[in-house]
């Protein structure tokens, strides 16, 4: 391929000679009930080609007409991001053929997107870089070529391909940033930073799954890279679909060692389409583009145009979320948390349950410990996403009543997490039916520590000399004997009082 044959600069060296400027289209598939421009459901997952109809098959004749929720969901989207909104605005048709667009257009916008003109701010440890939005417009998806034989499940070496409309239109908003210049080496860190805020924001608006592992969130990275203090932009490459945010850093790392490879060696950056590989982290040549490709953009004619009024403008922007970023630093000034006990609960995608979990009656501290140190590991271990581990913020909540009520400690509390994920019922029937409470019944702690104090003389004598930190043996030879099921307070006191 291709990238063997690649010269790559070290990324750090690269930036020394080379100032890069990123660009980030976003597509977002949004959660409407019904598809961009006919009736059909939008619902992922029905057998192939059943959720089709004349408008999205592209039947002749066939006549479309605008979600109505797609629209508010783009002015929503376009006002969190401080664009301004288009008081009328129309849909175009940008030809072009793929066989899984049965249309042989997409329905778009043109010069007149429905948002435009915006920014956000994104944090990158502690320093904001603005992002400014060029657009958001509204679209229609395309449905999804399956290619069956080959070796790698792309077209090439493929026997037959099979195609599945049930995607096709369902509504789309594309974001585009304008070029983001003035990052230097910290420009993979934006990258990767704008599209999770971007994602965050998209949650809070609820308008989209944003699931990027199932393609509802996409982002295409631009990178190209300029003589430094040139102040021009250099020749960019269009990295397509990458689908994680550890994914668009490592392609805009790899991308800028690759430009300064070729510049270096007085060649021309060619301006195509790339593909970026998850498994070795580079990426290959897909196709060319030119600037103007021709797409034979024009107005849509079945489509009257949208022109939202001011006053509903304005009741939509009422609706918007309170910022993620600054509800973030908002929460975290309340939890209590230090910038390393925040970054580590977002990192585990814990932020959204460990609020509930808050809401819920848990303290912060607790909230954090369950959330980011033990669930987090477990949906690590299964493979699934946190918010799928299979205990939910009121269990843990719930659970934690428990460990602060006496009736488990935390080392209990694993395994009502356990009985959790099991379906086992609420944690206080685990409880019960695995006979996890802590014993605080002096009898029976009582016999335990004197069949502690028997078998340990040499451990017992020295308490009785006074060292009292020798207890902690003895204290831990009853709880081995209760399957840790004891209240080691009590069975400290007991010890104490027995060997004074
Ligand atoms: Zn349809
Ligand atoms: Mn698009």
């Amino acid at each position: 391929m291709s990238a063997s044959t690649e010269v790559l600069v070290d990324f750090d060296e690269a930036l020394e000679r080379y100032d890069p400027a990123l660009g980030l289209e976003v597509h977002v598939e949004l959660n409407t009930a019904t598809k961009m421009f006919c009736g059909c459901p939008a619902t992922f997952g029905g057998e192939p080609n059943t959720q089709v109809c004349p408008t999205c098959l592209g039947l002749p004749g066939a006549m479309p007409a605008v979600n109505g929720k797609a629209v508010e969901a783009a002015i929503r989207i376009g006002l969190a991001l401080n664009c301004e909104i288009a008081e009328w605005c129309r849909f175009a048709r940008k030809n072009y053929f793929y066989p899984d667009m049965p249309k042989n257009f997409q329905t778009s916008q043109y010069d007149e997107p429905i948002a435009f003109d915006g920014y956000m701010d994104v944090e990158v440890d502690g320093t904001t870089f603005r992002v400014e939005i060029e657009r958001a417009h509204m679209e229609e998806d395309t449905g999804k070529s399956t290619h069956v034989g080959g070796a790698t499940g792309r077209i090439h070496g493929a026997d037959h391909s099979l195609v599945d409309y049930n995607r096709a239109g369902i509504p789309l908003i594309e974001i585009v940033t304008r070029p983001i210049v003035g990052a230097g080496a910290r420009a993979p860190e934006v990258a990767r930073a704008y599209v999770a805020q971007l994602r965050d924001l998209i949650l809070a608006l609820g308008v989209s799954e944003a699931r990027m592992d199932q393609g509802n969130l996409r982002a295409d990275v631009n990178l190209s890279l300029a003589p430094k203090g040139s102040g021009v932009l250099g020749t960019r490459s269009e990295t397509k679909n990458v689908n994680s945010f550890r994914s668009v850093e490592r392609a805009v790392r790899f991308e800028v060692a690759r430009h300064a490879g070729v510049l270096d060696a007085g060649g021309k950056v060619v301006q195509e389409t790339r593909h970026f590989h998850e498994d070795t982290g580079i990426t290959t040549s897909g196709r060319e583009k030119s600037d103007a490709e021709d797409y034979r953009y024009f107005p849509e004619p079945d489509l009257v145009p949208v022109a939202p009024s001011r006053e509903w403008v304005e009741e939509l922007r009422a609706t918007l979320p309170e910022n993620p970023t600054a509800k973030r630093a908002r929460l975290q000034a309340e939890w209590g948390y230090s910038d390393l006990e925040m970054r580590d609960t977002v990192g585990a995608g814990a932020f959204g349950l460990v609020e509930e979990t808050i809401a819920a009656g848990a303290s912060p501290q607790a909230a954090r410990k369950w959330w980011v140190a033990e669930l987090a590991r477990r949906a690590n271990d299964a493979g699934v996403e946190l918010a799928a581990v299979g205990v939910t913020p009121v269990q843990v909540a719930a659970v934690q009543a428990l460990v602060e009520g006496g009736t488990i400690n935390d080392k209990l509390a694993r395994q009502v997490f356990d009985g959790l994920v099991a379906g086992e019922g609420t944690p206080e029937e685990i409880v019960a039916a695995r006979g996890l409470a802590i014993v605080s019944d002096d009898g029976a702690l009582g016999a335990a520590v004197d069949k502690a104090i028997e078998a340990n003389p040499d451990v017992a004598q020295k308490i009785r000399d006074g060292k009292v930190a020798a207890a902690g043996a003895l204290i831990g030879a009853v709880m081995k004997e209760m399957r840790g099921q004891a209240d080691a307070g009590r069975v400290r006191e007991l010890v104490l009082e027995r060997l004074s």
